[in-house]
């Protein structure tokens, strides 16, 4: 099994300046699985090497678009242009069956798919021997849905969007790997998504393997994700690191650093061009306005 992080930012600001990726995330197992196809998930599956033809679900977690923009042109990715019928969908259920007249996957796309369910919190669907159990979030589209995902013996979860109630995390329970959307750094947060200081709530309940931040919102270009990283090892106890566009966890070969779920140390290889990126970030980061993230 092996994570892929495409796009590691989210957030009204990143979504438009694009100082982290917006792609979302993939997960590699005896089935890949692309996980919130924002911006650039298509570019950013090429780019990281990870063939959206390949691909044999797609998971959408709510209809905001920095988690659904891609989703049309992912489709006709795994669909051979459109060409012939394959692929499932799971996603939050205004996802699939739209939702205040707005649809963010055209009826001729989800037509091409060989199936599309709407999972909801609590219950689990079962496809191509993935199985994904819903989890409640608290987010201002209503029906934005988490996961845990069980593939090969193996258990993922995934927080998508929501702020923090009393037991979120207990969701989570057992899962090796969690990935957290942690929109906003420690004493910044706002309502509808994480921030640091609720994500080692979260975190806390659910004690996972290991976390993986992701879906960074633009008040990250300013302050390194990793010191919050680092917060929220040392509150919790849970490994944690901070996502960077192109990173990949898991057990399989990589021509990428590889972090291992035991340690999440960087374990072979060096991605060219990961530090400078950031870098150039930062630069451009200066002069960004980081409020106004909600409803993303
Ligand atoms: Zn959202």
């Amino acid at each position: 099994m092996q994570i892929v992080m495409i796009g590691t930012g989210g957030g009204r600001i990143n979504l438009v300046k694009q100082f982290r990726g917006t792609g979302g995330f993939r997960i590699n197992g005896s089935v890949s699985v692309h996980v919130d196809p924002g911006p650039g998930a298509l570019t950013g599956s090429l780019r990281f090497r990870q063939d959206p033809s390949r691909l044999g679900v797609l998971f959408v977690s709510h209809s905001h678009i920095d988690h659904c923009n891609d989703a049309n042109l992912m489709i006709e990715a795994m669909t051979g242009v459109a060409l012939r019928k394959r692929g499932a969908l799971v996603a939050g259920a205004s996802v699939v069956d739209g939702m205040n007249d707005e649809r963010p996957i055209s009826k001729y796309h989800l037509s091409k798919l060989e199936s599309a369910m709407a999972l909801v919190a609590g219950k689990s669907v079962e496809v191509a021997g993935v199985k994904f159990t819903g989890t409640k979030t608290k987010h201002d589209d209503p029906t934005c849905v988490g996961f845990v995902l069980e593939m090969d013996g193996e258990k993922i979860g995934y927080t998508s969007d929501t702020e923090y109630f009393p037991g979120v995390g207990l969701q989570f329970a057992g899962c090796r790997y969690l990935v957290v959307n942690n929109l906003k750094p420690k004493d910044n947060g706002i309502p509808d998504h994480l921030s640091t200081d609720t994500a080692i709530k979260l975190i806390g309940e659910a004690k996972p393997g290991a976390v993986i931040l992701s879906h960074l919102g633009a008040a990250f270009v300013r302050k390194p994700a990793e010191v919050d990283a680092q917060l929220i090892a040392e509150a919790t106890g849970v490994k944690t690191i901070a996502g960077k566009d192109g990173m990949t966890f898991g057990d399989l070969g990589s021509r990428r650093k590889v972090y291992r779920l035991e340690d999440c140390e960087e374990e072979e290889g060096k991605e060219q061009g990961d530090d400078k990126e950031q870098e150039e970030s930062k630069e451009i980061g200066k002069n960004s306005d980081e409020n106004g993230e909600a409803h993303s």
